[in-house]
């Protein structure tokens, strides 16, 4: 019988947004709460669920689990005692076989960097000789410390990312081939110092469709364990980002090497392939083009602000134009923008539940690309609890569109929170929504998609953010 331990903290760092992400940004299990909450954390429940259907085999010692959306970097305090809590729950057992973690590879600490090579290289300290296999995000930054502390690892293939139990199960599978059938993991590895606009490398498209189908084909072949293209975070200024091709083969170093060099190349022959796979303009242009759409819905991203890749969800650029610059485009159409998180303006407006008030909405966080936006209106409905993390989501309706407001930093990514909300989001025309591409369910209801490429901290035109790193920017 071998003991599998599985845990970890899951975040995409942007350190372009200056808030600090706080233990309420978080949410967290342990133990007996692992049941509930497993469908929140995929890439851990796809490592559970391996060694469970192995029951004779294995036994699983599961950790403690936090996950938060993106946004600026952790708290110190906090990271700290995240890590006091996995080293805790680890001396509680028996020495595990093996570590088997799902990280997201971009996760970054105030004053310290990444937060994977720290935790790495504390493992490594208190127990040098158990083997450590991650799961990982396709947009993990790939460190020193990861490579040097890590048996293997294998990162998601998707983008939207809609394979995270799979590669969950897949990193598990990985340590089943270590422990059991002896297999010695040989790693080989290229970095390329280049950053992709994430909005570049949709899976579905032209050159990553390509790129991941020659993975999944090394994947067949003997003796490899698993092949990544690991992207790299592109809305942080970090030292050792960039893009990663890794491949893990069973005690064969020659071919990992082999393999990984092709898909670099693969990468860097197509790089001027990349992409936007949706019409994209700046942000007034692609609002007035979804405007003058006669079929609804119409759907913009305001990708400049997208939380879920980690900006600060309150820029209002967005809702300036509608309320000022585009009104004569905003007449008879039904507008929604989904949305903007500020839980002062919340609080204000529950107070003033149905009542006609004018207050200042956003712009709180965000002061480098947008200021503070003063509507008038009506908050019309308000939801508590919403979704794992709790957002208490209110309604406002303006005079040109209907705004949603959130008292947590979430993202928006599908009809739940138009349910929620009782939004009849059919038979609205045009949906702003603060997102880079769409999601699956977004992308199910759209007669269309744009692309506004607005300011912000997730800017999709790369060059116009301030790195003082060097990288190549696509
Ligand atoms: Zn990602």
């Amino acid at each position: 019988m071998k003991t599998v331990a599985i845990g970890g903290f899951f975040h995409e760092s942007n350190t372009f947004n200056p808030i600090i992400t706080g233990l309420e940004d978080f949410n967290i299990f342990e133990g007996d709460e692992y049941e509930d909450k497993k469908n929140s954390y995929l890439l851990a429940k796809g490592m559970v669920d391996f060694f469970e259907e192995r029951k004779d085999y294995y036994k699983v010692l599961p950790l403690f689990f936090a996950r938060a959306v993106p946004n600026g970097e952790i708290d110190r305090n906090l990271y700290q005692s995240l890590k006091d809590r996995f080293f805790e729950l680890l001396e509680q057992d028996e020495t595990p076989d093996i570590f088997v973690l799902p990280l997201h590879g971009s996760m970054r600490i105030e004053g310290i960097g990444s937060a994977e090579s720290d935790l790495l290289k504390d493992i490594k300290a208190r127990y040098p000789n158990v083997p450590i296999v991650l799961g990982l995000d396709m947009h993990a930054t790939i460190t020193q410390s990861m490579l040097s502390h890590t048996a293997g690892m294998v990162g998601f293939k998707t983008a939207p990312h809609i394979d995270a139990w799979e590669t969950g199960y897949h990193a598990a599978k990985m340590a089943d081939e270590l422990l059991r059938k002896g297999a010695k993991l040989t790693v080989g590895y290229e970095k390329l110092p280049y950053l992709i606009a994430g909005e570049k490398s949709e899976t579905d498209f032209s050159p990553m469709r390509e790129i991941i189908a020659r993975l999944k084909e090394m994947e067949e072949g003997d003796d490899v364990l698993a092949a990544s293209l690991l992207l790299g975070f592109p809305w942080a200024d970090t030292e050792e980002n960039g893009v990663t091709a890794l491949v893990v083969t069973n005690n064969n170093q020659a071919k990992a090497d082999d393999y990984a060099h092709q898909i670099a190349r693969e990468f860097e022959a197509r790089k001027d392939e990349f992409g936007f796979s949706s019409p994209a303009y700046e942000a007034e242009k692609a609002l007035e083009l979804a405007l003058n759409e006669t079929v609804k819905p119409v759907f913009v991203s305001d990708s400049g602000d997208n939380p879920t890749a980690g900006s600060t969800g309150d820029n209002t650029t967005i809702i300036t134009l509608l309320s000022t610059d585009l009104i004569d485009n905003c007449k008879g159409k039904k507008i929604l923008v989904a949305g903007i998180y500020d839980p002062i303006a919340l609080e204000k407006l529950k107070e003033n539940m149905h009542q006609e008030i004018e207050l200042s909405i956003g712009g709180v966080y965000d002061t480098e690309y947008s200021e503070p936006c003063t509507l008038k209106g009506k908050a019309v409905r308000h939801v508590e609890n919403f979704g794992i993390f709790a957002s208490e989501l209110m309604l406002f309706e303006t005079e040109n569109f209907d705004l949603i407001i959130t008292s947590k930093h979430i993202g928006f990514t599908g009809v739940e929170m138009f349910k929620a909300l009782e939004i009849d989001y059919m038979n609205t025309d045009v949906i702003v929504v603060k997102l880079g591409y769409l999601t699956p369910d977004f992308k199910e209801i759209a007669a269309r998609g744009y692309l506004a490429l607005s300011r912000g901290c997730t800017d999709e035109v790369l060059s116009r953010l301030n790195y003082t790193h060097t990288y190549n920017l696509i």
